[in-house]
């Protein structure tokens, strides 16, 4: 038999993805990438926001109204805390939560009475490394309990719990002996990442004793997570990429703390500037909400001033959506959808400018391009250890290569230039 999967949502979902499609390999299934050639299409869904909800029920029910109409699985967050109403309008044939998302081969074949083979399948940590492109996403943790007022995360994942570090350094062993050049470490709230005294700083050390991986990447952090001497660390590891993505949500300190936020801007332009202390450029990604209610004009303004004030190089732009279940959900004065999408515009215009100002320092200067792909023209494109996307034309490139270049001109907020001649 054959299965498709789709991700909607972060980076854990589609570490995670990866792992539930070794599983399904392992018992026999072929993987497929188009859904129309597929018998089965796991839907690893979101329900952090409402337009990820819906974007899963509807892909849901165009594959059951669809020629095929394969067994279609609601598989995740979506499955655990997704409005009862969205599921069944899904016309999905199975929702199946956080609990048993590791085990759906299983429970397709016992519920289904599908392949008798996969009713043994348990968890698997055979991860199938084709499912990736060149960067590997490793899930070090899951779950979060800092209930932020706006967020359905620790309804739907539950408390922290990390892996245990030999699993991921095996993990990670794997995947540099399947090719991986980079790995991405993600999780719900990887700062809050331990097992037996070892913190997410040790495990980065010994991630970076790992012969074949050259790079590694850490997913979002949360400010009040991030250890003492990252910046240090960074610094002197040859395998840390020089980039943070450090969600700040809001400028104004009235709602952060509505937010119920573990900082202030105080504390958060304090610990970018120690992280920016010796001048190396690093790349600093954050996340921003609009519109949480209470948002008045000036609050937004706050938000505006304090996010031009550090050099961010990459902005992930939220419209606040209401979590029902979540105490944001019962605030007051919630704000209209259509001053939200103004909002999230203007943010977004000035995180495009933030873009080009982080990207345009890196031409003439010597940079390091992990290849993701390379186009009929021989256009190789990737990103830079800063998290910078650029593009060049070389002979002989082919994507999961390393190459050290100097950019000569920046594209809107790509880097541009041609590969060193061999
Ligand atoms: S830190 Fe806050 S926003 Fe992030 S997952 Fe936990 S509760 Fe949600």
């Amino acid at each position: 038999m054959r299965v498709a999967f789709r991700t909607i949502g972060c980076r854990l979902n589609q570490a995670e993805t990866a792992r539930i499609a070794a599983q399904f390999e392992a018992v026999g299934y072929e993987i497929v990438h188009n859904t129309d050639d597929a018998d089965i299409c796991i839907i690893h869904g979101c329900a952090v926001t409402e337009v990820a909800e819906k974007k899963c029920a509807r892909l849901a029910r165009s594959l059951k109204q669809g020629k095929r109409q394969p067994i279609v699985v609601l598989a995740g967050c979506i499955a655990e805390v997704g409005s009862k109403k969205l599921l069944s309008s899904s016309e999905a044939d199975l929702s199946i939560g956080q609990a048993d998302k590791f085990s759906i081969p299983g429970i397709l074949a016992t519920r289904l009475g599908l392949d008798t083979k996969a009713a043994h399948s348990t968890e698997s940590d055979i991860l199938t490394p084709k499912f990736f492109t060149t960067r590997a996403l490793i899930p070090v943790q899951d779950g979060c309990n800092f209930r932020c007022s706006y967020c359905i995360v620790p309804e739907a994942r539950g408390n922290p719990a990390s892996r245990a570090s030999v699993e991921i350094l095996q993990e990670a062993e794997r995947l540099a002996d399947a090719g991986y050049r980079e790995v991405v470490l993600t999780g719900a709230n990887i700062g809050c990442y331990t097992d037996s005294g070892l913190s997410l700083l040790h495990l980065l050390e010994k991630i970076e004793s790992i012969h074949g991986i050259e790079r590694i990447r850490l997913s979002s952090i949360e400010l009040s997570t991030i250890e003492a001497d990252i910046a240090t660390y960074m610094r002197s590891s040859e395998k840390l990429c020089r980039y943070l993505h450090i969600p700040l949500q809001s400028g104004s300190d009235r709602i952060l703390t509505s937010m119920r936020r573990r900082y202030d801007t105080t504390a958060y332009r304090r610990a970018i500037e120690q992280i920016l202390a010796n001048n190396t450029p690093v790349g600093l990604g954050t996340d921003v909400i609009v519109g949480f209610p209470g948002e008045d004009h000036a609050a937004f303004a706050e938000t505006v001033s304090f996010v031009k004030s550090l050099p961010f190089s990459n902005l992930h732009v939220f419209r606040y959506s209401k979590r029902p279940g979540t105490v944001a959900a019962e605030m007051p004065n919630h704000i209209q959808e259509q001053e939200k999408k103004n909002r999230s515009n203007t943010v977004m215009a000035l995180g495009q400018e933030l873009k080009r100002t982080f990207a345009a320092q890196f031409t003439g200067k010597s940079v390091s391009l992990l290849v993701e792909k390379v186009s009929d023209k021989g256009l190789a494109s990737g990103w830079t250890g800063e998290y910078v996307e650029a593009a060049i034309y070389g002979e002989d490139l082919n994507a999961n290569q390393i190459i050290t270049f100097e950019p000569t001109s920046l594209s809107d907020t790509i880097l541009q230039g041609e590969a060193p001649s061999k």
